[in-house]
């Protein structure tokens, strides 16, 4: 006797359950030694460690996980591992709350230690949070961006990168965010659109008369330059060349033409401040003009502001308007719509300042960039635009160094007496200059032994930009190659300029190629009403609260099924619900089944007397299987769900057990041979839903595998067993065909049962059939223990001619049922 899935089933305990035993199992475990199968790498990104695992990470780590479990089904020796991208201003700024101490206050290796405390608590929270969604990760890979040891692989790649001629010092205007008072790369900038005021401001000619400029900033005139008006507009021809004093200061600046000034825009004439936005930053480089700095880190006014000095630009805002009314010079003041850039973590409103910052030549490789992006394979096809686009839009290279403290060092000296730029050695590195000296006796320029180390750090993303080489187990593993490029690169839409753009510099700076063969794009997680999903909003649902009700297995199908790659998912209630009543059906199911199957052993060798139907559900279950691994093949995740679910519920639980149930209780009647065949039908047709199932709910399928099939299978877990190949055999068109129709016929005659309010094992005392043709009519005679059996009905009579009676929908086939 076979032991049988039981009634009742709590799916937090299966769950949990499984989750345990995979890891002690090592079920996940990448095989190193493992030559024969063919690898297939994931770029999993390492998440931020905020300390909550949200919806938007349970769709990400759905997709790759459903990607991770497909493909090792499929015979590939996965490799899938995770890590924490650690540093950080939010981290930064936490502790600081948390301690009521600023970063400048205490030595940095002592905030440093601060720091890893509160991630280290936070990345348990959501590794727990990670197993609850059942990911299939290989734990053993686990690393942290704020150890040493990877220290040693961003350190190395700076290293290299230097050596190679990407990396350089320079003073260039930067985006900077006043109140994280740091420099941000132009990935790091987002616009919004806000209302502003524009003012109409007169600049005195120093000849006679004035021009009139319109800005939004009035408080950057004490930063003016010049001012400006297109070479073409007929209007300020004659004022090219002459002198304007410039308002509340004492100095005069040239009036040029520059095609870059839109004679739409305002008056037509524009002061150029520096600096103002970009569009400044491009005419100061090509009219080469003086810099004047009015505004500093912390976003307030400098010495250079002259009265307003010391003033937040808010305040000098306000005071330059009452300066310009009192000597009348301000004009009208208008609204405009403005697009404003802004920081994308505290969306305050960049300045552009000039400062001495370390970048990577991002822009030469803009060619390299698009020619890869469109070389890799996108899921969806058209978001390989999105990295193309951005490629080509960057004006500056990557600025990569921060004003910050919880990041990884510059391992860069300078010497004391020359300035002159010591750059570590590769086998330096793990190495923080500002705790140790560079590992040489002298200067190299002038001989001195004093050193001052840079205090800057690195952006973050220039950690986990090189997690396909890292992964992949550069540099000290000599064949890191075999798992570079990485297969998949999953990625959010919104960072698509961000990871995926530099994961691809980065990797094609240093080695030339490619970082991943292929990109998933997953959308964002909408709230409930349809907005995005925002603590702030009100609409903000927690992954506990959604684990806590329903489970991981329902859960993920709501992901998996939420909508195309690459769309945004709105989050509904209904749609996890509707996941966790699926599993109760298949449950329900299972749990049948294999009370059916006590006495039962599959024995490939047997030729089963399939019927009809048994063929019909075989053959469709062929079918199903080509469609969800086409599906699967091409990351549509939804239409994968939707295929298993219609016909698990519909065609196998609704119709096919339905239809069958009479011959599995009546083997007398029928014959054994009839029941065996049913039987075979249900052992398989089961085995191949819960295969199909698994990289979608891989904890009840696995439940259901180690109950039903696992002594007979003999593959330690159903992830583990190889992927259905398509029985071509199997798939019969003529059964399909003679199913369907039976099948509709015994629908339609229970929903006359059902609306007539009968019980469904009421019996009719006669039934018949008016086929319409000769060719339905034999077809239904042959069926006619099936229709009797289901219906429970006492005699059938079949007529090939038309007659009165109620219709069966999309066939010429009508009944009379008599109880
Ligand atoms: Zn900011
Ligand atoms: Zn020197």
């Amino acid at each position: 006797m076979k032991e049988a899935v039981p009634k009742k089933f709590n799916i937090f305990e299966v769950e949990d359950k499984w989750q345990k035993k995979w890891e002690e199992m090592d079920v996940y475990r990448f095989d190193w030694k493992d030559k024969k199968r063919p690898t297939f790498s994931i770029d999993t990104p390492p998440p931020y460690p905020s300390g909550e695992f949200h919806m938007g990470l349970v769709l990400n780590w759905t997709y790759f996980d459903i990607v991770a479990r497909y493909k090792r089904m499929r015979g590939y020796n996965v490799y899938f591992p995770q890590g924490w991208d650690c540093h950080g201003l939010p981290t930064e700024v936490e502790v600081e709350k948390l301690h009521g101490t600023k970063k400048t206050d205490l030595p940095p290796d002592e905030f440093r230690r601060l720091c890893e405390k509160l991630v280290g608590k936070n990345i348990g929270a959501m590794k727990k949070a990670i197993t609850s969604l059942g990911c299939s990760i290989d734990w053993t890979t686990e690393y942290k961006t704020m150890d040493p040891d990877y220290w040693r692989r961003t350190q190395l790649s700076f290293v290299l990168l230097h050596k190679k001629g990407f990396i350089y010092r320079g003073t260039h205007p930067v985006n900077w965010c006043p109140r994280c008072e740091t420099a941000i790369a132009d990935a790091e900038v987002e616009y919004e659109t806000r209302t502003a005021q524009l003012h109409y401001i007169k600049f005195k000619l120093e000849d006679d008369g004035f021009l009139t400029i319109a800005t939004t900033r009035p408080e950057l005139i004490p930063a003016c330059v010049t001012v400006a008006v297109n070479p073409h507009d007929e209007r300020f021809k004659q004022y090219n060349g002459k002198k304007t004093h410039v308002p509340t200061t004492s100095r005069t600046v040239e009036v040029i033409t520059d095609d870059l000034v839109d004679p739409e825009f305002g008056t037509g004439v524009v002061m150029i401040c520096t600096y103002g936005d970009k569009a400044d930053v491009k005419s100061v480089a090509k009219h080469k003009l003086p810099v004047i700095t009015c505004i500093d880190e912390k976003g307030r006014m400098t010495q250079n502001a002259g009265k307003y000095a010391g003033m937040t630009t808010e305040e000098a805002k306000k005071a330059m308007i009452e300066d310009l009314k009192k000597e009348g010079l301000l004009g009208k003041i208008e609204p405009i719509n403005q697009e404003v850039s802004v920081c994308w973590r505290c969306h305050t409103p960049i300045e552009i300042l000039e400062k001495e910052q370390w970048f990577m030549k991002t822009r030469v490789l803009g060619s390299q960039v698009e020619k890869n992006a469109l070389e890799t394979i996108w899921y969806p096809d058209y978001m390989k635009y999105r990295l193309v686009d951005w490629a080509k839009s960057l004006e500056w290279d990557w600025v990569i160094s921060r004003q910050r403290v919880f990041a990884t060092p510059i391992p860069i000296w300078y010497c004391k007496k020359c300035n002159e730029i010591v750059l570590a050695e590769p086998d330096w590195v793990p190495i923080d200059p500002r705790m140790e000296n560079p590992r040489i006796d002298k200067c190299p320029n002038c001989g001195s032994k004093e050193f001052k180390p840079e205090r800057d750090v690195l952006d973050t993303w220039f950690d986990s930009s090189i997690t396909c080489a890292v992964h992949a187990g550069w540099p000290d593993r000599e064949n890191w190659k075999r798992l570079f490029p990485a297969d998949v690169h999953p990625s959010g839409v919104d960072i698509i300029r961000t990871w995926a753009y530099y994961l691809m510099v980065r990797h094609l700076a240093l080695f030339n190629e490619k970082p991943y063969k292929s990109c998933l794009i997953n959308g964002m997680v909408l709230g409930t009403d349809g907005r995005s999903m925002h603590k702030s909003f009100g609409n903000y649902v927690a992954s506990k609260e959604v684990f806590s009700k329903y489970g991981a297995d329902a859960t993920r199908q709501w992901v998996a099924s939420g909508g195309a790659t690459g769309s945004d998912i709105p989050f509904r209630w209904p749609d996890v619900e509707y996941g966790w009543r699926f599993l109760i059906k298949l449950w329900n199911a299972a749990c049948f089944v294999s009370n059916q199957l006590k006495d039962f052993s599959v024995n490939e060798k047997v030729k089963y007397v399939l019927q009809p139907l048994d063929k019909w559900i075989l053959s469709k279950a062929e079918k199903l299987t080509k469609k969800v691994t086409d599906a699967l093949e091409t990351c549509q995740f939804n239409i994968a769900t939707e295929e298993i679910r219609n016909f698990t519920w519909h065609v196998f639980c609704d119709c096919y057990i339905e239809a069958v149930k009479d011959k599995l209780y009546k083997p007398g009647f029928y014959g054994e041979e009839k029941r065996k065949a049913v039987q075979y039908a249900l052992y398989s047709v089961l085995y191949r839903i819960l295969q199909l199932l698994a990289p979608i709910t891989p904890h009840v399928t696995e439940e259901m595998y180690q109950i039903m099939y696992v002594q007979e299978k003999g593959f330690k877990s159903v992830h583990l067993s190889p992927w259905p190949t398509l029985n071509e055999k199997r798939i019969d068109e003529e059964a399909e065909k003679h199913g369907d129709l039976i099948m509709t016929v015994i629908t339609e005659v229970r929903r006359e049962k059902a609306e007539k309010r009968m019980p469904l094992n009421k019996q009719i005392r006669k039934l018949t059939i008016y086929a319409g043709e000769k060719g339905i009519a034999e077809r239904i005679m042959e069926a006619k223990e099936d229709i009797s059996g289901t219906c429970k009905v006492a005699e059938i009579e079949v007529i090939p001619g038309e007659g009165d009676g109620r219709e069966v929908a999309s066939y010429k086939v009508r009944f009379l049922a008599e109880y």
